[in-house]
């Protein structure tokens, strides 16, 4: 069995500059069945996509009314530098973002206070070095949400979509 994930997107909105991270659970699947790994991925795939989509309808779209193009800028499918990631969404922080040797879209993300902590932290984790992360690291200012937090755990709670950004 292949173990389950777990998946950080950071999502840029144009022309604002607005930044939403996402983490979703990708569910165990048999390595040796591709089929069943492609249905854990789309498991993943949509979470993302109800969170995305219902904090642009509840957040983004009242306290900024006019058109917005998401883009993916960055995805992590390790474990992040800090606490603050492991925990609960619905909240803003800033998150240092570091590319890797793989490129876009990956890279290492952790919270810290400062960037030589974050690397710090970074340099302890053989998992995150293996990843081939690259300095510098840029201080992402961004809206936090996890599965936990949206409507497919609370259901379409009209107060929860209307809670204060
Ligand atoms: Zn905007």
């Amino acid at each position: 069995m292949g173990s389950p994930i777990t998946i950080f997107r950071l999502f840029d909105y144009r022309p604002c500059g607005h930044e939403l991270l996402v983490r979703v659970g990708r569910p165990a699947a048999s390595n040796a069945d591709q089929g069943a790994l492609d249905a854990a991925d789309d498991l993943a795939d949509a979470a993302t996509e109800r969170l995305r989509t219902w904090w642009e309808r509840s957040r983004l779209q009242p306290g900024c009314p006019h058109p917005h193009t998401p883009h993916l800028v960055a995805e992590m499918q390790d474990e992040p530098v800090g606490e603050d990631l492991y925990g609960p969404g619905r909240r803003q922080f800033g998150v240092w973002v570091a590319g890797t040797k793989y490129g876009t879209p990956w890279v290492v993300l952790g919270t810290a206070s400062t960037e030589a902590e974050f690397w710090q932290e970074v340099q302890d984790a053989p998992a995150l070095l293996s990843l081939g992360p690259r300095a510098p690291a840029q201080l992402r200012h961004v809206y936090f949400l996890t599965d936990e937090d949206g409507p497919s755990a609370r259901g379409l709670d009209p107060e929860a979509a209307a809670g204060p950004a």
